[in-house]
Parts: structure tokens; C-alpha cells; sequence
């Protein structure tokens, strides 16, 4: 691992435990192994878990005050109704999540496979909603829109995405020109809304549509999170991609999508890949064991993508957790619970607040 400051700015909590950890420590020990400075673990807003896992991330957070988390919204009807009942509105979701202490807000809406679920376009009048109030406080969205270009032909999809349900061009799926169409718009109707595109916004192929949008939104940034594809894209145009890191380094945050049950050495492997492409000119085997070179950013630039964006964007200390407002929210939600997750948060709740 590198001698830097890093922040691994896209983490997440799938489960409650696995044979190393009980997942209120599952990041400790890549923390302290890889030295990394902070990390933010995004609540995934899969069907149905969203508040669970909002409960887990701020229970993290309790238990590790030195982390950051973004919170997510719980849909509850699927297709989702803009006639939520009273309270459960988006933008009461948010103010509530911004209330318990979360530092930004995650949102998966544009997978197309939770875009399929969701049922709605990403520019809904109640999403919509949403994005005003967070465009007016400038808080922080991690934002997964599209998937590879891949996933789209049958004949490039790989097994093991067919097999995970990422093959979208059987024509029940928006395209990814529909989820791009529809992710720009928002910027379009909030053009100071700070959100960071996931995965590079699988742009790997087609960097100049990135550019574009960054000379015209100018709190727009994107997650070097893999996506391996986009590492091969990168190590195919080193030299223009060295350029272009250090031309836009202020719109590039660092990411590994470390997802626990997964084991430690998985993330501690990731992040070492990850800063060593940023930061050193070492060549290293990576993802899918082709080569990556790194291309060796100094100074302000190799900072700003380690850490510096990420503090800029959403703080240089974590928000503490409002237990009173997590206790709120735990009895507003629980009946979404499911009886075995609802044990466990309860008993957190004795012990943390
Ligand atoms: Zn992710």
C-alpha cells in the first residue's frame, strides 16, 4: 500500500456477519491493514432493505465515529407511487436521513435492474423533488446510472453477468442511451447539484462524453470504483488517460465497492490496486489479471483524487449520528423489517443508544 492519504469513498454492508467479522467491525481491520484514513459506507437501496441497511450504516457509524455513510431511500411500492402515504415522501426520507447524521445520499435508481424495479424514470416528479432540496443544501450523492455497454449484447455478456441477471438487451430493460438521457436531464433542471457518477459513469469508451458534461456542470464528478472494463479502457489510452486524470483531477473520487461479507484481504488487495494507479508507474496484475500501469499523478492532482475531492465534497469530518433521531426513525420504519433483521437492530439499539 501506498504512504498517503487515502479515503475509499464507496463501501458497502450486505450481511450481518461471515466467518472474519460481525459487520458493526467488518471494515476495521482493511481500515487499519491498509492504513486508509477514512472510509464511506453507501446503504444500497436494493429492494425492500433500504431502511434495514440505513439502520446498519448509522449503527456503523456509532460504533466507528470516524466513518462516513450515505443513506438511501426506501421505496416501499414497486413500480414506486408518487402518492406515498403521508411521511413517507422522498423528500421527508431525506430530511430524516440528513437528521440521524448521514453524510450524503446513495442512489442505485439507475441500475437497470432497480430501474426496472423502480419502474419510473429517474426524472419522476417525486425524485424530482428530491433532487431540489438537495441541489439547494449541496449534499452529496453517490449515483449508480447504467451499467457497461456490454451488458447490453448477448454476445459480450459474460457468464457470470448472465448468470447475476446483468444481461439488459432482452428489451425489458431501459437502454443506457434511456438511463443517460434521463441522468442528464437532472443536471439539465439542477445544474449545481453536487452528485458523483459511480464507476466512472461507464465512460471507460467515451471519456469525451464525460468532458462535456464537466465543462457544463461544474459540481459534477465521477468514482474510479470498477467496473473492470474501465481499467482496460484506461490502460489502452495510458497516456491520454494520465492526461486526463490530471486535466480533471478535481472531479475524481477513489472507490473499491468493497462490499462485506467479502473478505478483508478482497478489499485490502482493491485499494492497494487502486491508489498504485494513481499515485506510482508500478505494473501491476488487476481485477481480472490483465495488466494496469499506474500513471504516477503528483502533487495536487494524485491528493485531490485520493481524498481531497471527497472532504471538499462532503466534509473533513464525518457527521456524528443524532441517536435520538436514529431511535425515531428505527420505530417510524421497523414495520419494514423483516423478524430476523428486526431482532438485531433491536438489540443494537439496547446497546448503542
Ligand atoms: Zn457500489
Amino acid at each position: 500500500m501506498i504512504n498517503e492519504k487515502v479515503i475509499d469513498t464507496h463501501l458497502h454492508i450486505e450481511a450481518w456477519d461471515n466467518e472474519e467479522f460481525n459487520f458493526i467491525d467488518c471494515f476495521e481491520e482493511y481500515r487499519t491493514q491498509s492504513g486508509i484514513h477514512s472510509l464511506n459506507i453507501c446503504a444500497l437501496p436494493t429492494v425492500q432493505r433500504s431502511a434495514c441497511n440505513n439502520m446498519m450504516c448509522a449503527f456503523y457509524k456509532i460504533a466507528h465515529p470516524n466513518t462516513y455513510a450515505h443513506g438511501a431511500f426506501e421505496h416501499i411500492f414497486f413500480p414506486i407511487r408518487e402518492d406515498m402515504p403521508k411521511g413517507m415522501d422522498l423528500v421527508t426520507q431525506y430530511k430524516e436521513l440528513m437528521e440521524i447524521g448521514f453524510d450524503g445520499i446513495k442512489m442505485i435508481e439507475g441500475k437497470p435492474t432497480v430501474h426496472k424495479t423502480i419502474g419510473r424514470n429517474l426524472n419522476t416528479p417525486s425524485l424530482e423533488k428530491v433532487y431540489s432540496e438537495m441541489e439547494k443544501d449541496q449534499t452529496h450523492i453517490v449515483f449508480h446510472v447504467g451499467d457497461p455497454a456490454d451488458c447490453w449484447d448477448i454476445n459480450k455478456t459474460s457468464e457470470l453477468f448472465i448468470e447475476k441477471g446483468w444481461f439488459y438487451g432482452d428489451g425489458t430493460h431501459s437502454t443506457l442511451e434511456e438511463l443517460y438521457s434521463q441522468a442528464e436531464a437532472i443536471l439539465k433542471n439542477h445544474p449545481n447539484i453536487k452528485i458523483t457518477f459511480a464507476h466512472f459513469y461507464f465512460c471507460g469508451e467515451n471519456p469525451q462524453k464525460l468532458i462535456d458534461l464537466f465543462e457544463k456542470y461544474p459540481n459534477l464528478c465521477v468514482d474510479l470504483t470498477p467496473g473492470c472494463e474501465m481499467y482496460h479502457s484506461f490502460e489502452k489510452n495510458r497516456e491520454y488517460f494520465k492526461d486526463f486524470f490530471k486535466k480533471y483531477s478535481s472531479r475524481v473520487l477513489l472507490g473499491t465497492d468493497a462490499t462485506f461479507p467479502m473478505l478483508t484481504r478482497c478489499h485490502t488487495w482493491c485499494i492497494d490496486r487502486l491508489s498504485r494507479y494513481i499515485a506510482t508507474s508500478d505494473e501491476m496484475m488487476a481485477f481480472d489479471d490483465s495488466i494496469l500501469t499506474g500513471i504516477a499523478l503528483e502533487g495536487e492532482a494524485k491528493e485531490n483524487i485520493l481524498y481531497k475531492n471527497f472532504e471538499h465534497r462532503v466534509g473533513d469530518k464525518p457527521k456524528e449520528i443524532n441517536k435520538k433521531a436514529l431511535s425515531s426513525y428505527i420505530e417510524k420504519y421497523k414495520h419494514l423489517l423483516n423478524p430476523e433483521d428486526l431482532e438485531k437492530i433491536e438489540s443494537l439499539s439496547k446497546k448503542y443508544l
